[in-house]
C-alpha cells in the first residue's frame, strides 16, 4: 500500500511550493490599489532569530534582579524554536498550548514547563473536555481574562522565559503562584522595550535592508501613495529606515505616524495628531493636513480617512499582527489587508519535502480506509480497525514533529485549521513570509484564491466506494 502512495505523487510535486510566492484568501487586483501603507517592525524591517535570545536573556535579568526570583534562574540558557507564535497560555493553570479553529486543543502539545503533559492530565484539568470555551478562550485580540494568546513575533521569547521558570519551580518542588509569574514576566519583557534595549540590538540586527529599499522604490516609481503607521518612536524608525534605504528615507512615504497606539489607533477617535519637528519635539498646533516629509505622531484612523481621502479597496495595508494591525482594518474600515508571516519560509519547505508530501497521501489515504472499515462490525475487521488507528494517531504525530516537536505547524493541527489560521484567514486578504514577494509580481496583478471544495462539495473517489459498499448492504 505505502509503495502504492509512492506512485500517487507525481513526479517533481514535492517542489512546486515557494516561499517567495503570495497566498490569497480573498481575490485582490493590484491594479486597483492606489496607495500602500505598512507597518514597521516585522513588516518593513525584518529581524533575526538572534534578537530573541537577547530579549530573553535580558527579560531573565530583569526577573532575578528586578523582582528577585531566584538566581538559579540564569542557568536556564534560551531554547530555540521551543514556541511558536499563535499558542495560548492557561494564566492559572501556567499551561501553553496549542487551540485549534472549532477552540479544542491540540492533544500532545500542552506543556507545563518544559514538560508536555498527557492527555489524562489535560482532561483531568479541564474537566474532562479538550475544549477551551471562548469566553476563557482569548477575547477578540487575545486577551482573555484567563488565557493570553501570543500572537506577536516578539512574544516567542516571553513564551520560552514562562515555560523555562514555570520549570524550574515546578521541578525544584518550590510552591509558586503561575499567576504572578505571567504578570511578571509580562512586566520583564515589557522592561526589554521600554529601556531601549531592543532598540539598541535591533540596530545592529537589521537585515534584508536592500530588498525593503527595493520594494518602496518599485512602488513610488510606478506612482503609488505610500504611508507608514507604527506603534515605534519615530529615533527608533529613523535609524531603522535609514539603515535600510538610506537619509532620504522619508521622501519614499506621503505621510508617516509614529507612536500610533495600534489597534486603539483603529477604533478610537479621540486622540489627535500632533506633529514632530526636526529635533523630535511634540508641536502644539492643530493638525489640519497630513503633509509629506512630516513626522506625526499618535493620531487615529477616523482623522486619517477625513484628512488624506484613502478609503476603501484601493489601500492596501501591510502588517504583522494580526490583531493590532489587521483585524479592525477588514472589520471596520473596508482597507485591503496583506499580512505579514515570516513562518511560511520554514512551513512552505516543510511542505516540500518528499516525506511530507508521502506521510500526507498515506494518512488521508489510511484516514479514507478507516472511513469505509467502521462499518464492518465481525471480530477481525475491529481489530484491523485499530491497528489502523494506532498508525493514523502516529502518522499525524510525526508529521507534527516535522515542523516543530512540540507544537506542530502554526497553521494546523492535524486535519483542522488553527486558531491561528482562522485568524489569518478571517483578517488577511493575502499573505506572505516577507514583503519582498511583491517584487515576484508586477503591479497589475491579481491574486485569486485557490477554490477549495466545501465539505459537500467534494465527493471524493473513498465517498463514492463508501457509498456504494452501503448500497450494496
Ligand atoms: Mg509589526
Amino acid at each position: 500500500m505505502r509503495r502504492l502512495v509512492h506512485e500517487l505523487i507525481p513526479p517533481g510535486a514535492c517542489k512546486t511550493l515557494n516561499s517567495a510566492a503570495i497566498y490569497a484568501n480573498n481575490e485582490v487586483d493590484l491594479a486597483e490599489v492606489d496607495i500602500y501603507g505598512f507597518d514597521y517592525d516585522y513588516t518593513l524591517a525584518l529581524y533575526s532569530n538572534a534578537l530573541n535570545t537577547m530579549i530573553y536573556n535580558q527579560a531573565r535579568t530583569f526577573l532575578i534582579e528586578h523582582f528577585k526570583y531566584p538566581e538559579e534562574i540564569s542557568k536556564y540558557e534560551y531554547v530555540p524554536n521551543f514556541a511558536v507564535r499563535g499558542l495560548h497560555y492557561d494564566i492559572q493553570k501556567g499551561l501553553l498550548m496549542k487551540i485549534d479553529a472549532f477552540h479544542y486543543i491540540q492533544r500532545g502539545t500542552v506543556y507545563r514547563g518544559l514538560s508536555p503533559l498527557s492527555d489524562e492530565e489535560v482532561l483531568d484539568l479541564y474537566g474532562g473536555t479538550f475544549h477551551i470555551p471562548l469566553h476563557e478562550d482569548s477575547g477578540f485580540y487575545g486577551k482573555g481574562p484567563r488565557v493570553k494568546q501570543f500572537m506577536d513575533i516578539f512574544s516567542i521569547p516571553e513564551m520560552t522565559l514562562l515555560a523555562v521558570a514555570n520549570d524550574f519551580f515546578i521541578t525544584n518542588d518550590i510552591e509558586y503562584d503561575p499567576v504572578h509569574l505571567f504578570k511578571d514576566i509580562s512586566v520583564t519583557i515589557g522592561m526589554v522595550h521600554l529601556k531601549g534595549f531592543m532598540y539598541k540590538w535591533v540596530m545592529q540586527d537589521l537585515g534584508e535592508f536592500d530588498l525593503t529599499d527595493a520594494v518602496l522604490h518599485r512602488l513610488v516609481s510606478q506612482g503609488k501613495k505610500l504611508f507608514l503607521i507604527t506603534n515605534s518612536p519615530f529615533s527608533f524608525v529613523d535609524k531603522g529606515m535609514t539603515h535600510m534605504a538610506g537619509k532620504k528615507w522619508r521622501d519614499f512615504f506621503d505621510v508617516v505616524i509614529v507612536q500610533a497606539d495600534k489597534p486603539h489607533f483603529f477604533t478610537d477617535c479621540v486622540k489627535p495628531f500632533r506633529r514632530l519637528d526636526d529635533n523630535g519635539d511634540l508641536r502644539w498646533e492643530k493638525i489640519k493636513s497630513l503633509d509629506k516629509g512630516q513626522i506625526y505622531k499618535q493620531g487615529n484612523l477616523y482623522d486619517f480617512l477625513r484628512l488624506t481621502g484613502w478609503r476603501g479597496s484601493k489601500v492596501l495595508y501591510f502588517g504583522d499582527h494580526l490583531y493590532s494591525d489587521l483585524a479592525d482594518l477588514m472589520l471596520r474600515h473596508g482597507w485591503r489587508t496583506a499580512a505579514i508571516v515570516p513562518e511560511l519560509e520554514h512551513e512552505t519547505k516543510v511542505v516540500s519535502t518528499n516525506r511530507y508530501a508521502l506521510s500526507l497521501t498515506w494518512l488521508q489515504a489510511l484516514t479514507g480506509l478507516l472511513e469505509q472499515l467502521q462499518v464492518h462490525k465481525d471480530q477481525e475487521s475491529k481489530q484491523v480497525f485499530r491497528e489502523w488507528q494506532q498508525e493514523r494517531d502516529e502518522l499525524r504525530a510525526m508529521i507534527k514533529n516535522l515542523y516543530n516537536p512540540q507544537f506542530g505547524s502554526i497553521f494546523r493541527t492535524g486535519h483542522n485549521p488553527t486558531y491561528f489560521s482562522r485568524r489569518l484567514c478571517r483578517f488577511s486578504d493575502i499573505y506572505m513570509a516577507s514583503l519582498s514577494c511583491l517584487l515576484n509580481y508586477d503591479l497589475s496583478y491579481t491574486f485569486y484564491p485557490r477554490r477549495t471544495p466545501l465539505q459537500h462539495e467534494a465527493p471524493l473517489w473513498m465517498d463514492q466506494l463508501s457509498a456504494d459498499a452501503q448500497f450494496k448492504q
